[in-house]
């Protein structure tokens, strides 16, 4: 398993399918790590086993790409620890002869279908928009930085009303 070299993309011409028919590929792949929001979420292994589905119409190709995603980095709220473990499904379609955007993939050019950019991009969208060590993470406190999750909120309290910067301002609220 480890030992096959990932694939980067695939020669659509070199499988020379005819129209209707159909090709399953389980191929290894490399995956870079997806940065994200800012932080950098590294894949748990840097080959993902992915299986594609190649399928030969009469004006062109459609391909499936599912693979399991396992990434791990930090919590967008706290830092801590968080990761993100899902199946990806994606599909692209290719038909010759258009310009339509919505029948041509990105990733075919030259009769090559791009493998790794594909499963780079399929890994960022299947990435949520919030990525929490859990659901109800309650960040960092503004104030002093402290993780929120450990401290208790009748514990945690920073009493700005006596900073003399405050009343300060009350005063010329008051005015
Ligand atoms: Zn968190
Ligand atoms: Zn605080």
């Amino acid at each position: 398993m480890g030992s096959r070299t990932p694939t980067t993309s695939i020669d659509l011409a070199r499988l020379s399918l005819s129209h209707g028919e159909g090709v399953r590929l389980d191929l290894p792949v490399r995956l870079e790590p997806l940065e994200l929001g800012g932080q950098t979420y590294a894949p748990k292994e840097s080959i993902v086993e992915t299986r594609i589905d190649l399928s030969r119409h009469s004006s062109g190709y459609a391909f499936r790409l599912r693979f399991p995603l396992n990434v791990a980095g930090p919590c967008m709220r706290c830092l801590e620890e968080a990761g993100v473990e899902t199946e990806v499904d994606a599909r692209e379609i290719n038909q010759a002869g258009t310009d339509d955007e919505e029948l041509t993939s990105p990733y075919v050019e030259d009769d090559k279908l791009d493998l790794a950019r594909w499963l780079h991009d399929a890994a960022v969208l299947a990435v949520p928009s919030q990525v929490l060590c859990r659901p109800d993470c309650a960040g960092l406190c503004p104030v002093c930085g402290e993780s929120l999750n450990d401290a208790d909120p009748e514990a945690h309290e920073h009493d700005t009303g006596s900073d003399p910067r405050w009343s300060k301002l009350d005063e010329l609220k008051q005015d």
